[in-house]
Formats: structure tokens, sequence, C-alpha cells
């Protein structure tokens, strides 16, 4: 009877030790809250199996619009690290990321970026343009920085984020080579890329590409009938066959210049709608950084031949 009631003891104490294992072992896991998707694939490829990452902006979401709701709130107030772009990209939750970052680690991975290497939109007033994921290289600044902070949080893992980054900056160096690659293929005067908002700047500077987007540099900002006459001439001068529409900006813009051109007798179709300002949906190859690179890069390759 002695040794019945021993064995129980022992099988639950051992259960319960087991159970308690795992509970810390869940409780070490780190809980990042990142803004845009991009960022949240950037630290989930250096954090690994330390980390569970919540972006939230979801696919479609325009960050430049976007507000903290109650819950964004209370998961921001429940993270231990939270990253976001930077640079104005987020320009209605600075106030939030002033006030959360007295409590708590609260980075933008523009940060690391050299100076030298943002592309400025207003020269004079120094304002950088945001939408620095669109460099393959440039992007590699802000791996950099999230895998320096995950160590200063977490030392004891450091070979661990060292490892993971080197493994994911390869795949990026991959990725930057295949994009010049496959521009390299398409005569220069034909690499005219016109979107609805100007997100893409930074990708037409390192991949040799002329970029003109319709609205400024924030979906914020007004596009007007001269903008839309100016685009429409330019596209009919150089017989330019796709204009492309991207998926966390309305069409609105785009559909009037391709009607312009239209009342003039240039046909333009929609070479697609590439992916500016957030990813695609969750669980789908453009669900991740490398993912919709390969989409954008396919769509608009294809619409310029
Ligand atoms: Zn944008």
């Amino acid at each position: 009877m002695h040794l019945l009631f021993y064995r129980i003891f022992l099988t639950l104490s051992l259960s319960f030790l087991f159970y308690s294992c795992q509970n810390t072992e869940k409780k070490e896991r780190f809980y990042v809250v990142t803004t845009t998707g991009h960022i949240a694939d950037l630290v989930r490829n250096v954090a690994g199996n330390k980390a569970t990452v919540a972006p939230l902006m979801g696919a479609g979401v325009d960050p430049h619009l976007y507000k903290a709701s109650l819950s964004d709130l209370k998961l921001l107030q429940s993270a231990d690290i939270i990253f976001y772009n930077g640079l104005h990209l987020e320009g209605k939750m600075g106030e939030v990321f002033h006030k959360l970052s007295r409590t708590k680690k609260v980075f933008a991975v523009s940060d690391g970026i050299p100076r030298d290497s943002l592309l400025m939109v207003d020269e004079e007033n120094h304002i950088p343009d945001p939408h620095i994921w669109f460099d393959v290289e440039v992007w590699q600044y802000c791996l950099d920085k999230v895998c320096k902070e995950m160590i200063l949080a977490d030392p004891e893992n450091k070979e661990y984020y060292l490892a993971n980054a080197a493994k994911y900056r390869k795949e990026l160096n991959d990725l930057n080579i295949l994009i010049k690659d496959k521009f390299q293929i398409i005569p220069r005067h034909e690499r005219l890329l016109v979107t609805a908002h100007d997100a893409f700047g930074y990708f037409g500077r390192r991949y040799d590409v002329e970029v003109i987007g319709l609205q400024g540099i924030s979906t914020l900002s007004e596009y007007g009938l001269n903008e839309i006459t100016t685009l429409s001439r330019m596209l009919i001068s150089r017989k330019v066959k796709a204009v492309f529409i991207e998926t966390s900006v309305s069409e609105k813009a785009i559909q009037s210049v391709i009607e312009g051109c239209k009342q003039q007798g240039h046909l333009v179709k929609i070479g697609g709608s590439l992916y500016s300002d957030a990813l695609g949906a969750a669980n789908t190859p453009e669900g991740t950084y490398i993912g919709m690179q390969k989409a954008n890069l396919k769509l608009i390759t294809e619409g310029l031949k």
C-alpha cells in the first residue's frame, strides 16, 4: 500500500515537474510585436524558435494611415520587444512608440541604416523615404539591427541568433542577385515602373529602374489632375505597356491615368497588383519578404516586356 502511494506520489511530482519545465520554457520565448509583416518576417528569421512574433498590420494594410486600435495597444503592452520601421512610415503611431519606449524595448529597424544609404525625398529638410525594404542591400542593415537587439536582450543565445542571421543574409544576397539579373535583360529605356504611390524609390535606385508613383511618398498626399495628365503624356511618349496597382493602396489614381491614356488612343494595361507596403496573406509564399519580392519581380518583368 505504501509502495503504491509512493509511486502515485512520484508520478504526480514528475508530471508536475515536467509541466513546470514546459511552462518555464514557454515563458522563456520572447514575445515580439512588430508593425509591418516585412519586419515580422525579418525577426522570425533571426529569432527562430526563441520568439513568438506578432505583426500588427496584416495583408493589404496601409502603414501610412494605420492607427493603433485598443487591442493593438494591449498587444504592444504585453510585448517584450517591439520593432517598427521608423522614418515616419507608421505616420500615426509615433506618439505610441514614444510613450512605450519609456518602459519597453522599442526599436526602429531603420536605425541600423547608415545615413548615406538612405534615400532622401526632401534633401533640404532631411526627410528620408521610409520604404527601405525595397533595396535588399539596405534591408540587410535592418537584419543587423534586429540581430543586435535580440542578442542584447538574450545574450545566452548569441551564437544561435548570429547563425540564423548569417543563413538569412545568404538568402537575401541570392535574392539581390536574382533581381539584378532579371532587370539586366530588359533594355534600360523600357525599365519604367509606374505605381500608385511612391513606394519603389529604393527599388529603382538599386536595380536601375526609373520609378514614378502617382501619389507621393505617403498615401496621405493628394494626387491631382496635373500629375495624371503629365504621367499619361509620359506613358504615351515612351510607349509604356503596363502600370501597376498596389495591394495596400486604392487603385483609383492609377485608373485615372489609364483612362487618360485611353482618351488619347494609347492602351495601357494593369501589369498586376504589386506588394508595396504590406506582405501577402500569411502562410502563402507572398506572406514572406522574399516571396513578395519574387512575386513583384515576376509581375514587373513580365509587364514591361
Ligand atoms: Zn508607402
